[in-house]
């Protein structure tokens, strides 16, 4: 079994968050430590611990992660002027929350390539 991690206390409701989206697969929220003037996590409600466990995932599920994400973004009006979407995997990535997370960066210009 997985380590209960802050995100899984997020989505229980047990600490609070900043919830921008929700709908039946994802919940959406503003990053504690925000690194532009809009950084938002998306996860599923399904977990899973990293992207690489999505190798073994139904890519109906994989795609739900997604579809919430792109509506998120677009629910908060980030489509016209763009924006990043970033997963960290493993230690290399600078993943630091076992629990598959994405980020939506926007509302700055971007730079590339990334840090
Ligand atoms: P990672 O480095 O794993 O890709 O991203 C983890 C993100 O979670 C970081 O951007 C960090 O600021 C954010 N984070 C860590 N703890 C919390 C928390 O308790 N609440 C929220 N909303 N974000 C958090």
């Amino acid at each position: 079994m997985s380590e209960v991690t802050i995100f899984d206390r997020v989505l229980a409701g047990e600490i609070p968050a900043q919830v921008v989206y929700e709908d039946e697969h994802v919940l959406a929220f503003q990053d504690i430590m925000p690194q532009a003037p809009i950084h938002v996590l998306v996860i599923p409600k399904q977990k899973k611990r990293c992207y690489d466990d999505l190798a073994d995932t139904n890519p109906e599920e994989v795609g739900q992660l997604f579809v919430g994400a792109a509506r998120a973004a677009r629910a908060l009006g980030l489509a016209e002027n763009g924006y990043r979407v970033v997963i960290n995997h493993g230690r290399d990535g600078q993943q630091t929350v076992d629990y598959i997370h994405l980020h939506l960066l926007a509302g700055r210009q971007m730079i590339w390539p990334p840090g």
